[in-house]
């Protein structure tokens, strides 16, 4: 798949990077790699629960989330430097949202931690802009014909995170026990909580 050598190419020009940087003694040896390790150590889906958690019980916050995805994630201190744009999309009852990158695999890392094999899969890539309601019938997400449905394309400078319906019956739950039942396919769009 192009994206795969695209991914191979942008690979050999970090490592050639790197090495240099390390030959001009710019940076020590092996220090990249630890700050590498340390942003994916964080990046998790549990992240991404949390931001939804806090927009399920913080109306203020939820506003300025769906108005500025980038700066409300960053107030809880994710996606801190990022050159990327994060848009977060509400789900109702009357619509859904689920997001794909059709070009190649770009996802909000760390906010969800390492994507899913099937995120990066032709079928999955291909078939959820076309037939979005049966891709997600495939995953256990069967939505009411009343339900429109929005497919988010994500690219290298935005991402996507859905913001999903928050359950029934959960008036009495703690910030940290609604963030507890978010899982990463919610947060992509592929469930429900
Ligand atoms: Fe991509």
């Amino acid at each position: 798949m192009s994206g795969d050598h695209a991914d191979a190419s942008i690979s050999r020009r970090v490592r050639r990077l790197e090495t240099l940087l390390e030959e001009k003694g710019i940076v020590p040896g092996g220090a990249v790699d630890e700050v590498l390790d340390a942003f994916l150590a964080g990046a998790s889906p549990v992240n991404g629960a949390r931001v939804v958690a806090r927009a399920w019980t913080d109306e203020s916050y939820r506003a300025r989330l769906l108005a500025d995805g980038t700066a409300a994630v960053q107030e809880l201190g994710y996606m801190d430097g990022s050159y990327q744009r994060l848009r977060v999309v509400e789900n109702t009852d009357a619509l859904h949202n689920v997001v794909v990158c059709t070009l190649c695999s770009c996802y909000p890392l760390a906010l969800l931690g390492p994507s899913p094999g099937w995120y990066k899969s032709e079928a999955y890539r291909s078939r959820v802009v076309r037939e979005p309601r049966s891709v997600l019938a495939e995953f256990g997400l069967h939505l009411p014909p009343s339900t429109d449905i929005t497919v988010w394309d994500s690219s290298a400078e935005t991402r996507y995170l859905v913001l999903p319906r928050r359950p029934e019956g959960t008036e009495s739950l703690t910030e940290d026990e609604l963030a507890a039942l978010v899982t990463r396919n919610a947060l992509i769009g592929t469930a429900a909580v």
